[in-house]
């Protein structure tokens, strides 16, 4: 089962839901719970649940390396990449590794076995547990472009006969698309503000485009106007989760500890989010 947290902007409270679910669905509910932070620019999921790293491991992307003795200038390699990752121009092939989505496409398509395979390091996936918590998060090499490979290999933990919580990279583009793809249901946090409404609306575009069953958290509930509930109401859109805005939230962010540990009565609306998670994805 594979739930995904997203978010059509950055710094809507998408890992404080992510990370407090993860932790009311191990320590109340007794599931068997993986948090997969797949915001691999920029992970922090580990952090507030204190995990524990038992394995790093490289991830690394096969791009093509050129033998200049064998090539003939026919430029196939060139016609057959669809991310203008290998070009050849007037007879002469230059590759561009950073935008090379290594799918083998030019080695294979190459008549005079003029490219060959070569290993490049595009970040690392580090293993861990926070008590019975999995934990998996993948951390992009700085400057690195090409986060999908990297989230793909965070994903490929999890497992079927647990929950998967899956923290996806926040907006619309495609590394998200990438996280969420393939989810059994998606909870989309956004805010009651303009930006939200804006942010939300695109991501529920995406959602909609790629066939996922989504509802809408509101984090910070209590600012903002009541444009977001309308928007939901008018889409027909399922509100599951309601977090007011509270200084004590916080607080406990900028300290790096879960909600929950601290402001047990927030346990309620964990608990609520899970009954109708239950109710809309039979775990
Ligand atoms: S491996 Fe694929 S993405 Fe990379 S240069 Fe070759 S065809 Fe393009
Ligand atoms: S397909 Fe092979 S031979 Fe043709 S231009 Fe590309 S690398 Fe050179």
């Amino acid at each position: 089962m594979n739930i995904a947290i997203a978010s059509g902007k950055g710094g809507t409270g998408k890992t404080t839901v992510a990370t407090n679910l993860a932790f009311y669905l191990q320590h109340h509910a007794k599931e068997d719970v993986a948090l997969l932070d797949c915001d691999v620019e920029e992970p922090n999921c580990h952090l507030f649940l204190k995990s524990v790293c038992l394995e790093t491991k490289k991830v690394i992307l096969p791009v093509p390396s050129l033998d200049p003795d064998k090539c003939t200038g026919c430029g196939k390699c060139s016609e057959i990449c669809q991310f203008a990752a290998i070009a050849c121009i007037k007879g002469k092939v230059l590759t561009f590794p950073e935008l090379c989505h290594g799918c083998g496409g030019c080695i294979l398509a190459c008549p005079a076995g003029a490219l060959s395979e070569q290993e490049r390091e595009i970040g690392t996936v580090e293993t861990g547990t926070s008590g019975k918590i999995k934990t998996v998060y993948g951390q992009l090499r700085v400057g690195e472009a090409m986060s999908p490979p990297l989230i793909r290999a965070v994903k490929s933990h999890a497992q079927n006969g647990q929950i998967n919580i899956i923290d996806s990279p926040p907006g619309t583009s495609c590394p998200v698309i990438q996280a969420v793809k393939g989810c059994d249901f998606v909870l989309l946090v956004t805010e009651p503000t303009p930006f939200g409404l804006n942010d939300l609306s695109l991501a529920v575009e995406m959602v909609r485009v790629l066939g996922l069953p989504f509802a809408v958290g509101i984090n910070r509930s209590t600012i903002g106007d009541e444009k977001v509930r309308e928007y939901c109401r008018n889409e027909k859109i399922p509100i599951i989760l309601e977090i007011p805005e509270d200084r004590e939230i916080a607080s406990m962010y900028s300290r790096g500890r879960l909600v929950l540990e601290s402001l047990p009565h927030y346990m309620e609306k964990f608990e609520k989010l899970y009954l109708q998670l239950k109710e809309v994805i039979p775990c």
